[in-house]
């Protein structure tokens, strides 16, 4: 079979061993909706808890070192905090030390970064796996934890077009999946979709401190927002679900948010563009990550901005 012919046949839960590291909030549900589409699953975090709980919970097997998953699996799928964490976990520390996946991986291997990562970082990272002779796809997700927990998270794919069709029966139970173009598009479309995100939902909240001090009820301002054009996904997703009852819940970490806008302005300069919006949106939640914590929810910003 050709390199090309070998491409063009689609993955198959009875072709594939799948390995998934990082089942945190949002890889726990999609790496157990996997498991119910009848993938053979193995799970790595460096959690160890997680690991085991997550096998209690839904089956499939647990390896002891990224080592063990990369000699066992076929295709490796990422879901970690940022880009320098995968880096890590595919290549190990300085020089290669320490448990990493690419040395144990065979030629012929595939790893899906579904993490929302530097798209620079992962151009580099897919050059470096050439050598070794396993191919890098960018899959990262929209869509919360809700989505994650419903398969319904919009999947932005970057890579190879014909792999990436090759791996769409593997992506098809966690969502909706959208070729956008080489490697690394995936992840740029995903931190500028997140820069728009990060950037609605700090002026709605904005315009509801400022509503609330001019005497109009919050919930109130964001009912007519919602039946009016300045309605966004924070608006009607965010501010009655997490914000104005102040739970706070959403699951989305605000040193995340505050991450993928770095990204995002990475991206920007990178193509020469001044972003003036994107930088003001960057230094406002790099403020509100310093004054309420990183590990908050993303919600947790409108401390930062004022009294609700
Ligand atoms: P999380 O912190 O809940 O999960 C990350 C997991 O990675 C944890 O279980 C952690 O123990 C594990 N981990 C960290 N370092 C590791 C290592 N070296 N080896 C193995 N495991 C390691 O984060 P999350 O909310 O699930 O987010 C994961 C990614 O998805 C991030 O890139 C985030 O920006 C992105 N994302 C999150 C959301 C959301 O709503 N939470 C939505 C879309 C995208």
């Amino acid at each position: 079979m050709t390199q090309a012919e070998k491409k063009a046949v689609a993955l198959s839960p009875a072709t594939a061993k799948v390995g998934f590291v990082g089942i945190g909030n949002m890889g726990e549900p999609m790496a157990s909706h996997l498991i119910k589409a009848g993938w053979i699953v193995q799970v790595y975090d460096s959690d160890t808890g997680k690991t085991r709980k997550f096998v209690a919970t839904h089956g499939g097997g647990g390896a002891a070192s990224l080592a063990e998953l990369g000699r066992h699996s076929n295709v490796i799928i990422t879901m970690l905090p940022d880009g320098h964490v995968v880096r890590q976990v595919v290549l190990g520390g300085t020089g290669g030390a320490g448990d990493c996946l690419a040395k144990s991986m065979a030629q012929g291997t595939v790893i899906i970064d579904m993490s929302s990562s530097s798209p620079v970082g992962t151009r580099a990272l897919g050059k470096e796996l050439v050598a070794p002779g396993i191919s890098l796809l960018d899959a990262p997700v929209s869509g919360g934890v809700k989505g994650a927990v419903a398969g319904s998270l919009a999947i932005m794919i970057g890579g190879d077009e014909e792999l990436a069709k090759r791996f769409d029966p593997l992506l098809a139970p966690m969502g909706r999946r959208f070729y956008v173009g080489s490697l690394g598009s995936g992840h740029a479309a995903k931190v500028l979709n997140n820069y728009v995100s990060a950037a609605g939902l700090a002026a709605a909240g904005e315009a509801v401190i400022i509503a609330r001090r001019f005497g109009i009820d919050a919930q109130t301002l964001i009912n007519v927002i919602n039946a009016s054009t300045g309605r966004n996904n924070s608006t009607e997703n965010k501010f009655a679900q997490f914000i104005l009852n102040k739970k706070f819940n959403s699951g989305f970490a605000l040193g995340l948010m505050a991450k993928d806008l770095v990204l995002a302005m990475e991206v920007a300069e990178a193509c020469a563009v001044p972003a003036e919006l994107g930088h003001a949106t960057l230094r406002l939640w790099k403020a509100a990550e310093a004054e309420v914590g990183g590990k908050a929810d993303h919600t947790e910003i409108v401390k930062h901005l004022g009294d609700l």
